[in-house]
Order: C-alpha cells, then structure tokens, then sequence
C-alpha cells in the first residue's frame, strides 16, 4: 500500500504489483506528455485515484460476496464510470442577417446519469470540440460529487465566436440549440439541466428555458427548472452569478487558514497581504478576485485575451470591470504597465487560472513563482505540470473542488425552480415574529426573577449584529450560508482524504478519491445491471 501511494504522489503511476487497479496502457505516458488530450487528461486523474482507493472501496462494499465477485463488481463500476455515457453532436442552419447562411456545430455530452439530471454549463467559443465537451462534462460529474450535489455531469458546446455574431443572430442560434436539445432529451428539468460557462449567462438561460417551456416542456410545471443561472424574474436566484468566484474565495480562506498546508508551502495564514494575479477576467475571474480583494488581498496582475496589465500597488477589480465594459479591454487601464503573457510568471502569493484548459503545461509549471494555485477554470493543469507543481512544493487546489461554487448554487436554484417559492418567502414574517418574541420572553423572565413588582424593567435590546439579523435571512444570506457551508465541508473531507491516504499536496487525487467513492457507492448498492 505505501508504495503504491508513493508512486501516486510522484504522478509516476507503474502497473506492477501495486494492488489490482492500473493506469490503462494508452494512458500511462500522459505524465509526461506536453500537449495531452484533454478528455484523456481527466481519464488518467480518474486512473491515478482509482489507484489510490482501489483498497478502500472495495473493502467498503457491502454485498456478501467472495473478494473474486468483489473485485469483478469494482471493475465493472469503474469501467462504467470513466467513458461519456452519450454525446449529441448537431449541426443546423443559421440564417445570417445578411441572409447569408451558416452551418452550426453543437455538442452535449452526458458523462454520468448516475444521478439525475445530468448537469453542467453551456459554452460558446470558436475552440469548442467534442473531445472538449467530453472532458468537461466528465468534470463535471466529479465535481457534483465532490460537493454533494446530486447530480450527473454534463457539458454543452457551440462553435461559434459571440462576438462575431449579432444579438439576433445568437438567439436564434441558441432557440435552435435548446429545441434540438429538448426534442432529444437533453433538455429537461429531470433529464438534463444546462447553464451558464464561457461566452454565455443569463440571457442565453432566458433563451433556453422559454424554447423549452413553449415547445416540449409546454405544460411542465417545473419547465423553467430545465436551465440554471437564469435572472431572477425568469426563476433565477440571488447570488447565482458571483456563485463560482465566491465558492473560490471560500475554498481558499479554508486552505489560507490551515496552519499545516500553509507550513508546508511557506506562506503565512490568512488573506492579509497576499498577492495575486489572475489569469482571465470573465466572470469568475472578476468574481473570484473581488472577494480575495475585500479580504485584504492585493491584485497585482490580470491577463486578459489580449494582454496583461501588472501594477505592484494593486489594481482595483471593480474599477477594472467598468473599464472593461466602457473599453472592450483591460488594455490601458490606469496605473498599470502593459505585458505579455509571462504575466503568469510574475511573482506573487495566489495564482488564479480562471480562462480555459491547460494552460499550466509542461513547459511552464517551472517558470510559475505563486506558492498556490487555484483552479477557477475547468482542467487548466496537464498531468506533467501537476507532477512539477508537487515537486517544486506549490499547492494546487482542484478545480473540481475549488470552482463548485457555481453548481452548489445551480443546484439552489433548481431546488427553488421546483418548489415554485423563493427560499424564506414562507418564514420570513414568523422568525422575525419569533425573535422579538424571543427578546421579550427573556426580559419578562429577568424582571420575574429580580425586580418587584412595579419597580423598574430590564429592556432587552439586540446587540447590532443580532439586530440586522433579526428579520430573518434573505435568499441571498441562505444562498451564502448554504453556499459556505458547502464548500467547508467538501474542503475538510477533502484535507481529511489527504490526511488519510498520505497525499500531502496532492489535493488533485485526493479530490478524485472522494467523488469517486461516493459515486461509486451510488452504483455500488443501486446495482449495475437492469
Ligand atoms: N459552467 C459552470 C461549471 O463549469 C456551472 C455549471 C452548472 O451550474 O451547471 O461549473
């Protein structure tokens, strides 16, 4: 067992004699691959978990059979559990404004219905491919997993740059998409569930959810539940957007706060003038670095599509938004100095990939002087550079963990979708009723005991903090509690496996572990076959 795990931390996996489970041959070069296949990426941190809590799982199954039968299940799981369970590739016609016409690719692919609905975003970028939509769909089913949201994994893709298209033209395209979808299963509040990624947000939800309610899902009562990340007056919910970047922010004070994992990599605990540089400035990026910001972190560099911007005094991320939004760019953005993409580079505490895949390859993750790196974006570390990050003491927290805070409140949303009630539209008045209830049952019980009778009261005044919260909480103080309680949970399991299975920074296989043993439990004692 203990050479097994060595040989897991290293990210060198080898076949012989460790337990049963191995790296599938085709795979076992991806450690030190520079450009690796990106579905194939996610199959080897699949592999090299497995590895780790082969013994585990099945020492765990309950079924009352032989350790043969035992073992023959868990392969079957597993063997069921790696590969996309479908993939919808369609191409359909889009009548330009011009008039000119267009043929458009789209994919959605199912990794997991081991839980119903399968979930996960919907992206729009001219770099979408079906292996592309197959990898982060299987993410997304261990990410789900990873903070209990039970859901299967899914991923949507169309090729096409938005920025070339006009408003128009995109909603068409996207009504087109979601009946195709719809007609085929793969759109449903109970089947499938799509929401928001790169190159799309509330407008396209809005788009899908009203194709869907006004075609196939005429007559669901729950249709607008077939789409997260709606606005709020088409079924959204407070705190849906900033969700991702706040989730980060949460996942990162747990780990800033842990005096061991800080030790180990040289960092000083809490947000306190740490430095950080983000790389990409959608909106989890944008998110993610205002609420590092408003703990007390410095941003000291952004690398946006088309340059990087650094300033040492630290750039302000709501000003930089309006920038953004006035320019077209972060480019010239005052008090910066221009650069290059060795932005990432730079010297700083955090960094944070918050754009696209595989971005910290082979051939960088030596440069990188962060001594932490969270991952905003979906797979942005190839299975070499995470080998070196280990190596060179750098803690990478997983993507599959780290950038939950999305689906966590996408599962809120659906939740509120079918309970066709906001969260504390029915308790709002009662606890607040409640409360000064409260207050005065304590004063009368005071004054009961030590003033006589007509002789002074003892008033009972809340202190400030009691006093904002006596009305009760909004939805979004239940979207935010439910949201932190989710991703500390999820982060001490996850320090726990690692504790456990003597990863140490490895927090990627750790990750895996756990998703993997609760899926794996869900089939387990469901049964496999039907
Ligand atoms: N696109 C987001 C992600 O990659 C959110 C998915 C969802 O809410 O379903 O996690």
């Amino acid at each position: 067992m203990v050479s097994k795990i060595l040989s897991v931390m290293s990210g060198q996996i080898s076949t012989r004699n460790y337990g049963d489970h191995h790296i599938p041959e085709r795979l076992q070069d991806l450690p030190t691959k520079s450009n690796p296949e990106f579905f194939e990426m996610v199959e080897y941190y699949f592999h090299k978990a497995l590895v780790a809590a082969e013994d585990k799982l099945i020492s765990e199954m309950r079924d009352k059979i032989p350790l043969e039968g035992k073992k023959k299940k868990f392969k079957g799981i597993t063997m069921l559990m790696q590969p996309c369970r479908t993939i919808l590739e369609l191409n359909f016609p889009l009548r330009r404004d011009s008039g000119d016409y267009e043929i458009i690719r789209g994919y959605r692919a199912q990794h997991s219905t081991h839980r119903l609905p399968a979930k996960g975003g919907m992206r729009f970028s001219q770099f979408v491919n079906r292996v592309e939509v197959m990898a982060l769909a299987a993410l997304m089913t261990f990410k789900c997993s990873s903070v209990d949201v039970p859901f299967g994994g899914a991923k949507a893709g169309i090729v096409i740059d938005p920025k070339c298209y006009s408003v128009h033209e995109l909603e068409r395209v996207t009504r087109r998409f979601a009946l195709e979808l719809a007609k085929k299963g793969y759109l449903s509040p109970a089947l499938d569930v799509p929401a928001p990624d790169m190159g799309t947000g509330e407008r396209e939800m809005t788009w899908l959810a009203d194709t869907y309610e006004k075609t196939v899902g005429h007559g669901d009562i729950n249709a607008h539940a077939c789409c997260t990340g709606k606005p709020i007056n088409q079924g959204g919910i407070h705190g849906r957007t900033a969700a991702t970047g706040r989730g980060v922010f949460n996942g990162t004070t747990l780990f800033l706060e842990n005096e061991k994992y800080m030790n180990e990599i040289g960092l000083s605990p809490g947000w306190a003038g740490k430095t950080f540089i983000v790389q990409g400035f959608g909106n989890v990026g944008y998110h993610g670095a205002r609420y590092f910001c408003r703990a007390g972190a410095k941003l000291v560099g952004v690398l946006g599509r088309d340059v990087g911007i650094y300033s040492k005094d630290g750039i302000d991320p709501i000003k930089l938004d309006e920038y953004k939004f006035s320019n077209g760019t972060i480019k010239g953005f005052p008090g910066t100095e221009e650069t290059g993409g060795d932005l990432m580079f730079r010297e700083c505490d955090i960094f944070m990939p918050a754009a696209t895949e595989l971005v910290i390859t082979k051939e960088n993750a030596a440069k990188l002087q962060c001594k932490m790196i969270v991952e905003a974006a979906n797979g942005p570390t190839t299975p070499a550079a995470d080998a070196i990050l280990i190596e060179r003491k750098i803690l990478t927290i997983p993507d599959l963990y780290i950038n939950a805070g999305g689906v966590t409140v996408s599962f809120f949303e659906w939740l509120k979708n079918l309970n066709h009630v906001s969260y504390g539209r029915l308790t709002f008045k009662y606890e607040k009723d409640t409360n000064f209830c409260l207050l005065d049952s304590v004063q009368k019980s005071i004054e009961k005991r030590f003033c006589k009778e007509g002789v002074g009261s003892v008033p009972i005044t809340p202190t400030n903090e009691f006093e904002a919260r006596i009305a009760g909480a909004s939805e979004r103080d239940i979207v935010h509690s439910g949201l932190a309680y989710t991703m500390e949970r999820a982060g001490k399991a996850l320090i726990k496996t690692a504790e456990d299975l003597n990863l140490c920074l490895d927090l990627r296989t750790a990750a895996y572990v756990n998703s993997i043993s609760k899926i794996f439990a869900t089939y387990s004692e469901a049964g496999l076959v039907f």
